[in-house]
């Protein structure tokens, strides 16, 4: 019913650290891919090149990819908006590249400042280059449960946008509800839609836990025989929609489900708390993935209060 194996995208030293405040150095976004590489992840998200005065958290990207440590079997990724972009990958040394985009006008036009028709035209010049360079690409495509400005989604146009990334080259797709809105019947029919025309090898999921349902929704993926997810460590970056909120589904989250219910995922639970409480103590508040505050609480001096539990 489950698949005997899932592989997680860490994503917390991309997505997580783009909207964290704090700014980490060089020095220590390569020792939180360390921890993260040395836990089991083997498919790590290290930066973006998209123009540093966007983003100034990841300004930093060729130097983060050019000094995290290689390890066989594990690959390091990052996002390329354009072809400057791919160039500064290639030059990084990087085994794989992600080109995003939204299933909707107005979140692609906030977010890429492109529309979706300018988006797809840009990467039909970047993906073969990159495919021709050795290079895997994966596709995002965000927004596919609900859109910030727009509301509800027609997941019918969602799969058409899906298919022209597809068929120019890109491996995977990665299908996000990037605020957190997804319930686990509408993540049913999403599926349903897509598996009618991609294999589920070719699929993964990017769910956020803003409303709670992340770990529902992996579910549902999982029966549905979708093996790969994204997530990221201590649930690092939180929401931009939703102040306060949580944000990407914790990697410890999945990876302690996942362990529980005899699904192998090849990470030591051990480690990537390690990794999650050093994010944590990097980052300088606190994380908002649960399994990680429960294990930083079970380290903590002091007695337990059995009294108060119910
Ligand atoms: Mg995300």
């Amino acid at each position: 019913m489950y698949p005997a194996r899932v592989t997680l995208v860490e994503v917390g030293p991309r997505d997580g650290l783009q909207n964290e405040a704090t700014r980490l150095p060089v020095d220590a976004k390569v020792r939180l891919i360390a921890a993260l590489a040395a836990a089991g992840l083997t498919r790590i998200e290290v930066g973006s090149f998209v123009r540093p005065d966007w983003i100034p958290q990841l300004a930093d990207t060729d130097l983060v990819a050019q000094r995290a440590p290689k390890l066989p079997g594990v690959r390091y990724s990052a996002l390329v908006p354009n072809r400057t972009g791919l160039d500064r990958a290639i030059a990084s040394g990087l085994q794989e590249v992600a080109v995003f985009m939204s299933a909707t006008e107005s979140h692609n036009l906030k977010n890429t400042n492109k529309s979706v028709a300018e988006s797809l035209q840009q990467f039909r010049g970047i993906v073969p280059a990159a495919l021709k360079a050795g290079i895997s690409v994966r596709a995002y495509l965000s927004t596919v449960w609900g859109c910030p400005y727009e509301g509800a989604v027609d997941a019918q146009r969602a799969l058409e946008i899906a298919r022209q990334l597809r068929d120019m080259g890109c491996g995977e797709l990665s299908l996000g509800d990037t605020i957190g809105v997804g319930n686990p019947l509408q993540t049913r029919r999403i599926l349903e839609l897509f598996l009618e025309e991609f294999p589920p090898a070719q699929l993964a999921l990017h769910l956020h836990d803003t409303h709670g349902t992340a770990l529902a929704n992996c579910l549902v993926g999982m029966e549905m025989g979708i093996a790969t997810y994204d997530t990221s460590i201590g649930g690092t970056g939180g929401c931009p929609y939703a102040p306060g909120a949580a944000g990407n589904l914790a990697t410890e989250d999945l990876v302690s489900m996942c362990a529980d219910m005899g699904i192998e995922t090849g990470i030591d639970l051990g480690k990537l708390l390690d990794a999650g409480a050093l994010a944590q103590e990097l980052i300088g508040h606190k994380l908002t993935g649960r399994r990680l505050q429960a294990a930083l609480g079970r380290r903590a001096p002091g007695e337990a209060r059995p009294a108060a539990s119910t």
